[in-house]
């Protein structure tokens, strides 16, 4: 998971907004909460959420399209109706992530400190799950190498408790995502890795930094495939002291 940038609301979504909440209120006045009453026009800005998350799901990093994948409420919206049309609370996430694992779960805290309906966010919530549009996710997530499996595994940073919360909510560390993981790793990060291995083998500091300078910036774009993981697998082959050592920057995705 890397930070999200979703830029400026829509100019559209204000009135939708207005709209939506007072038809919704009454529908959830009689009837409590209800999904298919919730209406479609907030889809109308998931395109922009999939644009300006460079084509990826906000979550676990899959490219995907704009269809079939789903816009996402960080608060879900079966427990905050009233936030369903506010910008700061919707990104684009796949249908694993956001139905299959996440669903209605938005674990506090505290859970005392819930807001109470149509109160605005986040008055005092201190939510467990990371929002990637509002901070860094790499504070709290990190990707470890796992000696005994061989496989590269979500772990939270710095026993960060929102980072674990984080993981277990949307099941990032899900069978079938270790494999994209595994196989992003293998096919797309450790042949450069070794290419530059063994360019410092040889000592040749000028090739090492032309050939770091000319990849890592690109594998660390938003735009990349899996870019949190690629930068924790090159924290993990280059650490800090010897990156110094031969002038390389590694800049967070
Ligand atoms: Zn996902």
């Amino acid at each position: 998971m890397i930070r999200v940038d979703r830029g400026a609301e829509p100019h559209e979504l204000p009135e939708i907004r207005r709209n939506e909440r007072d038809r919704f209120r009454v529908v959830f006045a009689s009837r409590g909460f209800d999904r298919d009453a919730l209406g479609t026009r907030y889809t109308e800005v998931k395109e922009i959420l999939w644009r300006s998350q460079r084509f990826k799901c906000c979550y676990c990093e899959k490219l995907c399209e704009v269809a079939g994948n789903d816009l996402e409420h960080y608060r879900p919206a079966s427990l905050y109706w009233w936030l369903a049309w506010t910008w700061e609370n919707l990104l684009l996430a796949c249908p694993n992530c956001n139905r299959w694992a996440k669903n209605d779960e938005f674990p506090l805290v505290d859970e005392t400190a819930r807001l109470r309906p149509e109160e605005d966010a986040p008055r005092s919530e201190q939510p467990q799950l990371v929002d990637p549009a509002a901070e860094d996710p790499l504070d709290a997530i990190q990707f470890v190498l796992d000696a005994a499996s061989g496989r590269w595994l979500p772990r939270p940073r710095g026993a960060s408790v929102r980072g674990a919360e984080t993981i277990r909510v949307l099941s990032l560390d899900r069978q079938a995502l270790l494999e994209l993981f595994q196989r992003h790793v293998s096919q797309y990060v450790m042949p450069e890795v070794e290419h530059l291995r063994e360019l410092m083998r040889i000592g040749n500091e000028q090739a090492v930094r032309d050939a770091w300078n000319r990849w890592v910036p690109r594998v660390l774009q938003r735009t990349a495939y899996y870019a949190a993981l690629t930068y924790d697998v090159l924290e993990h082959y280059f650490p800090d002291g010897e990156r110094q050592r031969w002038g390389l920057a590694l800049p967070r995705p």
